[in-house]
């Protein structure tokens, strides 16, 4: 959606084809990192952006005993968006959609599910796409094909390209908790969370807290504040789900109720074990993301587990520099191979700096589930990362990197 408005805004021509009739997707995230929200302001939507209901997260405190030990602050970042925006990602789609619609060069086709793609010499020079629920196949005929379609890719798979898998997957059970009145004032300040002794705050810009992560017996519990509903992400040791679906729907309220006492209400609502999507999303990336007339971006091109927390940043920063490099050679019909390689280049090693990070946190964090010792020492947390976090000069060196990455992505053109 991003790629397609900001070409439209150029003047190419684009389809969007969306398989869903809605943007509501429960397994992604809903996050924008700061280089985003400055990007959306580059775009001019900052305020339409802004006019959306969201939190303003800015950066986790881990505790121990009580005591905050260590802090990452988006905060202290020198950006007029200093902290990450918690948006629901349907209504931030929808908003892209409505402002991509302005331009004439835009159509966006929804329950429009890609199943074939079109080649001529070797050359992609379209899709073959299926009306959801009929029958009816369609065809849009492009000089550029972009698979954008996550991690899953039928793009992908059906241009013959083939992820690398680089770790082993992160496995949670994904569901929501509806609040309940008195949340708020358990769960909102900081003070009444950090006595309660969780393993880590999430801080929200204006001094509340926006949610909270608790340490159990080989489990991870995390829970987002998403205004009218708390996001859990339950995780447990790779390859044990069977074991925990086995125990029954009683045994995980039971342990979710371990983990958070004050839940135990909220879980009332959880009757079914389809409430809880199990999701096992490992680090991956393709070798090339492109052949003639195809370019593959996002998760397409390259999976980050929720241990990154920065699919979206990421997938995002593609779309921006393909259509910065891009947008000229398809108004001028001189795309090539080179262009579409010139795309890879530029944001591959972004990417890769960031799954090698964010795969050795995993892998912390695996050998802390893996222990059954629930002292509480911090999981995952290298040593390195809380000595930096200790040293003025250097404590916003984590910050600035989940923030920005390794360079800051510009709108151009
Ligand atoms: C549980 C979970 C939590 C996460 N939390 C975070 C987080 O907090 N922050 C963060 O930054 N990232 C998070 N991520 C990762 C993030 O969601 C992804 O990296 C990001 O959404 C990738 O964007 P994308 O546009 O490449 O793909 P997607 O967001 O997956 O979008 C792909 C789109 O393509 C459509 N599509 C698929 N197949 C077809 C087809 N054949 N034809 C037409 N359309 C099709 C889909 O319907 C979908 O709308 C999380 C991921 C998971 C699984």
């Amino acid at each position: 959606m991003m790629l397609g408005l900001m070409l439209a805004r150029r003047g190419v021509p684009v389809t969007v084809l969306e398989a869903h009739h809605d943007f509501d997707r429960d397994f992604r995230g809903d996050t924008l990192h700061p280089a985003i929200l400055e990007i959306i302001d580059q775009l001019d939507l900052s305020d339409k952006l802004h006019a959306i209901p969201h939190v303003k997260w800015t950066g986790p405190s881990l505790v121990v005993n009580g005591q905050v030990v260590a802090r990452i602050d988006f905060g202290r970042l020198k950006t007029p968006f200093p902290y990450v925006m918690i948006v629901a990602q349907e209504r931030f789609l929808e908003l892209l959609a409505a402002e991509a619609a302005e331009s004439p060069h835009f159509r966006l086709v929804m329950g429009a599910k890609v199943q074939e793609l079109i080649e001529h010499d070797g050359t992609i020079t379209g899709v073959r796409y299926r009306e959801s629920g009929t029958d009816q196949w369609h065809e849009v005929h492009a000089t550029l094909t972009v698979g954008a379609d996550g991690r899953f890719s039928r793009v992908r798979h059906l241009a013959g390209i083939e992820p690398q898998i680089l770790s082993k997957p992160m496995e949670l059970l994904w569901f929501r908790l509806a609040r309940r009145d008195g949340d708020a004032a358990k769960f909102d300040s900081v003070d009444a969370l950090l006595r309660r002794k969780p393993l880590a705050v999430l801080n929200a810009a204006d001094g509340s807290a926006a949610g909270f992560i608790r340490r159990g017996n080989r489990i991870l519990m995390i829970a987002f504040n998403r205004i009218d509903h708390w996001q859990v992400a339950y995780i447990y040791p790779p390859g044990s789900y069977h074991e925990l679906k086995a125990a029954g729907l009683d045994a995980f309220r039971q342990s979710v109720a371990a983990l958070e006492p004050e839940f135990a209400p909220h879980l009332a609502t959880l009757v079914d074990w389809s409430a809880l999507s199990p999701l096992s999303v490992a680090f991956s990336r393709c070798r090339s993301w492109h052949r003639p007339g195809l370019l593959l971006i996002g998760d397409a091109a390259h999976v980050m587990t929720p241990a990154a927390g920065a699919g979206i940043k990421y997938a995002i920063e593609d779309a921006v520099e393909a259509a910065n490099l891009l947008a000229a050679p398809l108004l001028t019909g001189t795309l090539n191979q080179q262009h579409l390689a010139s795309v890879q280049r530029r944001r591959e090693w972004p990417t890769r700096v960031m799954q090698r990070l964010a795969s050795i946190q995993q892998r912390n964090l695996f050998t802390s589930l893996a222990d059954r010792d629930v002292a509480q020492r911090p999981p995952g947390v290298p040593l390195i990362l809380r000595f930096l976090l200790r040293i003025p000069w250097l404590r916003d060196l984590p910050a600035r990197f989940i923030a920005f990455g390794v360079r800051r992505v510009r709108v151009r053109g």
